[in-house]
C-alpha cells in the first residue's frame, strides 16, 4: 500500500470530534484525532492510506446507533460516510445505495416503484453499511434471512486503501467477510440491494399471552404454517409483572384482504385481547419513530442504552428466558424497553460470518434497555450483560455483536469457534495492519 497524501483536509474542530466520541449507547467514549467526510470512494480510500500512513486507527461511522463504542476510533481516524448517504437507480429487482444511506431512504426510493427490500430493520434509521456490516434482523428475517443476505453487490473499500466490487461471483472471499464481518475488513461505499414487491397493506395482529412458553409455542406454529409475512415477540414491563405479545402481520391488497379465521387458527393466545389492525405497509416501519419522538420529548433518548442482542437455540429457548426473567428486574428495561424474542430459521441465513444456533428454528432474545440514567444501574446492567451473554453461550446460543458487552479476543475466538481460521485470514488479506474498526475489540495487537 503506498501512503499518499490525502488531498482533503481532516476535520479536528471540538465539535466534530465530540460528536464522533459518543454514540447511541452513552456507554463509551473515544475521541478521534480527525474526522472526515468523503464524498466518495475514492476519498474514503485516501482517507484509509493517510491513517494507515500515521498508523492510525479508522472506523466508519453511518447513523452512530452503536451501543458501546464499536464506530469509534480513540486517537484516530472516524469516516462519517453521511456524504455517501445517497440512493441510485431503483430497477426492477434492486437498488444501489450509498453505504451511508438510511433504510429509510432506501424504502422511500423503492416504494415509489411499488417495491421494497425483503428484510427491514425495526428502526429505519440505521445505515446501509451500519446493518449490513452487523447482519440486520426484522420481523421479515425467518422467511428471508438477514439485511447481509440480501445484498447483490457491493463496493468496498479494505484496510488496504484498495476500492473493490465485490459479489456472490467475483472477489467473493471479501464479499463473504464483510457481509456481517463487523467492519473488520473494509468500509461499505456502495450497496446493490435486492428488492422484491412491496404489499399495498398489513394485516397486523397483536396476540397476548399468559406467558412465554405459550407465546415462543405459537411462534413456532406460526412459522410452520407459512400464514405470515411478518412475525416478531417481546416481553414488556406490565407491572407488576410481563406482558407477551405477539406480532403477526399478513400482506395484502386492499381488495383481497386476508382470512383472519384461517391466519389465527389453531392458535392459543388470550383471543378476547387480540387486536387486528390494516396498515399501509410503511406504517409497519414507522412505528419505532414514533416511540423515539416520544422518547426525545421525555429527554430520554440521550440516556444510556445497555442493549444485549443474541441469538438463542430453540431446544433452550423457553428455560433460558426463564433463567433471564428471573433475574431481570422492570427497571433494568425500563417503561419503553422490552425482551425481544423473534423466531428465525437459521438455514435462510447465507452470510456465513453470522453466527446462528444449530437447529431449524432459534429466536433472536434481545434486550432493549431504556433505564434511567443512573451511573450504578447503567453499570449494573453493563455487568449483566455479561453474565446474560455467558449463559447464552452455554446452552449453544451466539452475541449478535451489536451489543453493549466488552468482548476479548478470547471471546471473539469463542464466538466463531470453527471460523476463527478463517475471520484472522480475511483480516491479514484485507487489512493486514489492523487499520479498521478497533472497537470490536477483535484485533487488538498490531500484526
Ligand atoms: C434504535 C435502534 C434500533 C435498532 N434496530 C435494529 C433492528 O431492528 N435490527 C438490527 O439488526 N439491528 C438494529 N439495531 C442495531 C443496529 O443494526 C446496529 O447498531 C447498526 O450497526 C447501526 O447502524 P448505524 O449506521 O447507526 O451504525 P454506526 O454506529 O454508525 O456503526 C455501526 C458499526 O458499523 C460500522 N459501519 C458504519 N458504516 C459502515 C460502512 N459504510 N461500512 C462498514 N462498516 C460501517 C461502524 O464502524 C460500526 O462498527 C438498532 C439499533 C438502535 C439504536
Amino acid at each position: 500500500m503506498s501512503e499518499e497524501a490525502w488531498p482533503y483536509a481532516a476535520d479536528s474542530d471540538p465539535a466534530s470530534l465530540d460528536a464522533a466520541s459518543a454514540d447511541f449507547g452513552h456507554l463509551i467514549r473515544r475521541r478521534p484525532a480527525a474526522v472526515c467526510r468523503p464524498g466518495s470512494a475514492q476519498d474514503v480510500a485516501a482517507a484509509v492510506r493517510w491513517a494507515a500512513g500515521r498508523r492510525m486507527p479508522v472506523a466508519a461511522r453511518g447513523q452512530g446507533h452503536s451501543v458501546y463504542g464499536r464506530a469509534q476510533a480513540g486517537g484516530g481516524l472516524v469516516i462519517d460516510m453521511s456524504e455517501l448517504g445517497a440512493v441510485h437507480a431503483v430497477e426492477a429487482d434492486r437498488v444501489t445505495a450509498g453505504g451511508g444511506a438510511t433504510w429509510r431512504s432506501v424504502l422511500d426510493a423503492a416504494l415509489p416503484h411499488g417495491l421494497t427490500p425483503p428484510v427491514l430493520t425495526d428502526y429505519l434509521d440505521l445505515s446501509v453499511g451500519g446493518s449490513v456490516s452487523a447482519g440486520g434482523v426484522g420481523g421479515m428475517t425467518f422467511r428471508h434471512g438477514f439485511q447481509s443476505c440480501n445484498v447483490v453487490e457491493l463496493e468496498v473499500v479494505t484496510g488496504e486503501g484498495e476500492i473493490v466490487t465485490c459479489s456472490a461471483s467475483t472477489h467473493a472471499g471479501l464479499f463473504d467477510a464483510v457481509r456481517a464481518g463487523l467492519s473488520q475488513y473494509g468500509i461499505i461505499t456502495r450497496a446493490v440491494l435486492r428488492l422484491v414487491r412491496a404489499p399495498e397493506l398489513v394485516r397486523l395482529h397483536t396476540l397476548f399471552y399468559p406467558d412465554h412458553r405459550a407465546m415462543t409455542a405459537d411462534q413456532r406454529r406460526l412459522l410452520s404454517t407459512g400464514r405470515v409475512d411478518y412475525l416478531e415477540g417481546a416481553i414488556r414491563p406490565h407491572p407488576p409483572g410481563w406482558q407477551h405479545v405477539i406480532e403477526a402481520g399478513v400482506w395484502h391488497a386492499a381488495d383481497s384482504p386476508p382470512d383472519d379465521d384461517e391466519t389465527l387458527a389453531g392458535l392459543s393466545d388470550l383471543r378476547a385481547r387480540a387486536e387486528s389492525v390494516d396498515l399501509p405497509y410503511p406504517e409497519l416501519f414507522r412505528r419505532l419513530s414514533k416511540l423515539e419522538s416520544s422518547l426525545r420529548a421525555a429527554g430520554t433518548w440521550h440516556d444510556p442504552h445497555p442493549w444485549l442482542h443474541s441469538f438463542i437455540p430453540d431446544a433452550s429457548a423457553d428455560d433460558l428466558v426463564a433463567e433471564l426473567l428471573t433475574d431481570l428486574r422492570q427497571e433494568d428495561l425500563g417503561e419503553f424497553g422490552r425482551l425481544l424474542l423473534y423466531p428465525i430459521h437459521p438455514g435462510r441465513a447465507r452470510t456465513p460470518l453470522m453466527r446462528l444456533p444449530e437447529g431449524e428454528v432459534a429466536f433472536l432474545c434481545g434486550f432493549v434497555r431504556f433505564p434511567a440514567d443512573d451511573p450504578s444501574l447503567t453499570d449494573r446492567l453493563v455487568k449483566a450483560n455479561r453474565t446474560a451473554y455467558d449463559r447464552i453461550r452455554a446452552v449453544g446460543g451466539h452475541l449478535y455483536p451489536v451489543s453493549a458487552v466488552a468482548l476479548t479476543q478470547a471471546d471473539w475466538k469463542d464466538h466463531y469457534g470453527p471460523w476463527w481460521p478463517a475471520v484472522e485470514n480475511a483480516k491479514a488479506r484485507f487489512d493486514p495492519r489492523h487499520l479498521l474498526t478497533p472497537g470490536q475489540g477483535m484485533f487488538p495487537d498490531s500484526p
